[in-house]
């Protein structure tokens, strides 16, 4: 079944460390854009099935419920949603109020994905971020309270100044509030990023490597005797609550992007919407109806090789690997026969298990993953 994502990309503020694709919020252009996404989905929609929507951004929760509710009946009326479908939405704590959980919730979303960071103020001032520690909390009661009983919450690790104790104190208030699902991202400093000038100039630097390694290793462990599972390199799940929408990226699924820097790869193409909001919104108004799907995009077809070394790729972020037989059936190739010399190196070392029929990163592989992986690219 398709993944639909669907792309919103207003913020109220723009963090220090982030190079995703957003802007500052606009009431105007959101109304323009939130149009010309609809627009987009009709468009497309076939009537496929479909399993999941997921709303990331940006700051999706930003939009009314009215606006999630008008984009999740466009999808319903483009695709054949299953019963059940797994509806999230990306939400900043501080844009939660009990009303609009309430609201988001009549409107169709059943799972909420919070952008926590930490649970420490300090941290958080740091990054730029609106919201406190406190109101991260609340923000998930206010959802429990509306009856969400899938919750995600999103931390990130290695940020400046960030020891051992202050990254225990996150791990520990994230179990705390006890939500179903979790993200442990690493802080990725890109190169003109507004944080690093900051870091420079207050003197603020990031723990060593192997403190980080340590944090990283620590935290998966504290969570499995929290009763949590670790199913992707920077996920765990309660039993039965993996991102289903995630893992159609990892599982070499398909999946529909729609609105503006949106990726879709479905039948052994991948195509990517035009970046900026406003082009996104001027090409969709200036296309004929119906438009052809390739207008907004950069288009291209994946041959075989590129469809399995993707598949692989992707495929070992996941904690239960790959399955090496099913490749080699689905792919016609012998994967081992293949990679198996730049592999070796790694399994000699155990960071890459090789059981069976199936292939996969231990623990201490994750931390070097972009290492290993860097084989099949
Ligand atoms: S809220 Fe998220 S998407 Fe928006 S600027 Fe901050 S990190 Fe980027």
């Amino acid at each position: 079944m398709l993944g639909l994502y669907l792309h919103i990309p207003f913020c109220s503020s723009i963090c220090n460390y982030c190079n995703f694709n957003r802007g500052l919020f606009d009431a105007a252009l959101k109304e323009r854009y939130v149009r010309a996404l609809e627009w987009e989905i009709r468009r497309a929609g076939d009537g496929s099935d479909a399993d999941t929507v997921f709303f990331g951004g940006g700051t999706p929760s930003l939009l009314e419920p009215q606006e999630i509710g008008r984009l999740i009946d466009a999808c319903r009326n483009g695709f054949d949603l299953a019963d059940g479908a797994e509806i999230t939405l990306e939400t900043n704590p501080e844009t939660s109020t009990p009303e609009r959980m309430e609201q988001f919730r009549a409107a169709g979303v059943n799972r909420m994905s919070f952008g926590v960071q930490s649970f420490r103020d300090e941290e958080l001032r740091r990054l730029g971020r609106l919201h406190s520690a406190d109101r991260a909390r609340e923000a998930v009661s206010e959802a429990r309270g509306a009856g969400f009983d899938n919750v995600s919450l999103d931390l990130m690790m290695w940020l400046p100044q960030q020891g051992r104790d202050d990254w225990r104190t996150s791990v520990e208030g994230l179990i705390e509030v006890d939500p179903e699902h979790a993200s442990l991202y690493l802080l990725e400093l890109y190169p003109n990023a507004p944080l690093k000038e900051d870091m420079a100039r207050a003197g603020w630097s990031q723990a060593p490597d192997e403190d980080a390694a340590e944090m990283y290793l620590w935290s998966l462990d504290r969570l499995d005797r929290a009763g949590y599972h670790q199913y992707e390199i920077s996920n765990v799940a309660r039993p039965g609550r993996q991102s289903r929408h995630n893992l159609k990226y990892w599982q070499d699924g398909e999946w529909l992007g729609f609105g503006c820097g949106a990726h879709s790869t479905r039948g052994g193409v991948r195509w990517k919407n035009v970046s900026s909001t406003a082009e996104y919104i001027s090409r969709l108004g200036e296309a004929p109806s119906p438009a052809p799907v390739g207008m907004l995009t950069e288009r291209r077809e994946m041959g075989p090789q590129e469809r399995l070394e993707d598949a692989l790729f992707t495929g070992l972020r996941l904690t239960e690997g790959v399955d090496l037989a099913a490749f080699g059936r689905r792919y016609g190739v012998d994967v081992w026969a293949v990679y198996g010399s730049a592999l070796q190196r790694f399994v000699d070392e155990h960071l890459v298990l090789r059981d069976g029929a199936r292939l996969r990163l231990t623990r201490q592989g994750m931390l070097i993953a972009n290492e290993i992986l860097q084989v099949f690219v």
